[in-house]
């Protein structure tokens, strides 16, 4: 039995989790997004285009002349470009691209172009604010769609979080200012903000003695941060926090969740006293949608199937998996699989689709019945990169991402835990 798999973004209402989805980009483009520039309170360096302000000629450019634009400029900007690709991003966009990984692997890559000038980031805004923070000072970074935000990035903001720690350091009795270690040589919490959020987070870990950590090293991550603290504070996504820590053996008891809408996060003093890990309450709009009911359906109709998923799903899917991995991992399983096999994947749609396409001799398939990519990343077209690049060409720098340095030193501070605990 074969699947039927979506090749491309063109969905019909019906299949979509967003029927919105269906209308054109600039329509699409023309909703209220998350923010008019990014992640809800960050500043826009640079308003040049807002959602269904792209330029009307590259609204109505046939798609082949966009693409000969896109080829024209790259190689008119030759070794002064490089343009990045995250996994989640549509095939039209990423086939232009010269790296496609996650995140954490496009900030690296931007770093091995130290000649690129100009580093195109097709991903979400704060992918692009770490790819800046990481990447030399006369490089610049550029969203095409300065609209390309992260719905989970933007459920933990700044405020929100600087107001928790104050909270939950009262109940420990430390100056949230500057929390020391007890007499056993441990601070009482440490925060930890996972790559998926603004660089005010990031530097906010950095000022506090915190780390970043990716899906694929949370692990060492929160082993790093249990040997110098008690507790953890992590913060945005709620799942990753929780399935990490639940596989190293801590009880979920003790993995209270953080209301930032309710006082001491909806939590009582003696719950936070005995609290290992408090999670934030933030989640992936994609991810969240992966349920245990579809991993039986798909154990149903193709027994002895193997299953895997995001560490951003919902925990009892995790437990029901055969694996949990981050995209890169979720790629390597794909890959040492045999042929003939089976594998149902919870995670975006635009790998998955590339997955199976790559490996037309497994059956390769989502979980998820209903199409649902992530919205954001949905945003980047081919009319914003030809448009950007055309931009480059004539010596302008559109939606330029730039962390001022105040908050990209205590980032970065952050970043470079991560490095020295978990190297990738
Ligand atoms: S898939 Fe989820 S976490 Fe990743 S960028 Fe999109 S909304 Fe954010």
């Amino acid at each position: 039995m074969t699947v039927s798999v979506p090749q491309r973004i063109g969905l019909s209402p019906a299949k979509s989790c967003n029927p919105k989805l269906a209308d054109g980009p600039w329509e699409f483009d023309a909703l209220p997004g998350y923010g008019p520039g990014s992640s809800e309170t960050d500043p826009i360096p640079d308003a040049t285009t807002r959602p269904g302000q792209l330029p009307r000629a590259y609204q109505e450019m046939p798609a082949e002349q966009l693409h000969a634009r896109i080829r024209s400029a790259k190689a008119t900007l030759a070794e002064r470009l490089v343009i990045l690709g995250h996994f989640y991003q549509r095939d039209e966009v990423v086939q232009h691209a010269d790296f496609l990984g996650d995140s954490y692997q496009l900030a690296k890559a931007a770093l091995a172009k130290p000649e690129a000038e100009h580093i195109v980031f097709c991903g979400v805004h704060f992918m692009a604010e770490t790819a800046d923070i990481l990447s030399a000072a006369e490089q610049q970074v550029i969203l095409p769609n300065l609209a390309a935000g992260c719905s989970m990035a933007d459920m933990a903001d700044e405020d929100s979080v600087q107001t928790a720690w104050e909270e939950i350091c009262e109940v420990y009795g430390v100056d949230p200012e500057n929390v020391t270690p007890g007499p056993d040589g441990k601070l009482p919490i440490l925060p930890v903000t996972y790559m998926n959020s603004s660089a005010a987070l990031k530097a906010f870990c950095g000022r506090h003695g915190g780390i970043v950590c990716t899906s694929s090293n949370a692990t060492a991550v929160l082993e790093w941060a249990f040997a110098r603290a008690h507790r953890v504070l992590f913060f945005p996504d709620q799942h990753l926090g929780r399935n990490t820590a639940k596989a190293m053996g801590i009880p979920v008891e003790q993995m209270p969740m953080w209301n930032p809408r309710r006082a001491l996060g909806g939590n009582s003093p003696e719950d936070l006293q005995q609290a290992k890990v408090l999670l934030w309450h933030g989640f992936c709009s994609v991810h969240k949608r992966f349920t245990v009911s579809q991993i039986d359906k798909a154990r149903a109709d193709y027994p002895g199937c193997r299953v895997i998923v995001h560490p951003e799903s919902p925990m009892p899917v995790v437990d029901a998996a055969d694996a949990a991995g981050s995209t890169d991992a979720i790629r390597k399983y794909v890959a040492a699989s045999a042929p003939g096999e089976v594998i149902a994947i919870g995670t975006e749609i635009n790998l998955v689709n590339r997955l199976a396409a790559e490996y037309p001799d497994r059956t390769i398939f989502c979980l998820d019945p209903v199409i649902c990519p992530c919205s954001t990343m949905y945003r980047i077209h081919p009319g914003y990169l030809a448009w950007v690049l055309d931009e480059l060409v004539e010596g302008r720098s559109p939606n330029r991402i730039s962390v001022s340095p105040d908050v990209a030193a205590p980032a970065r501070l952050a970043l470079d835990r991560m490095l020295a605990a978990a190297p990738k």
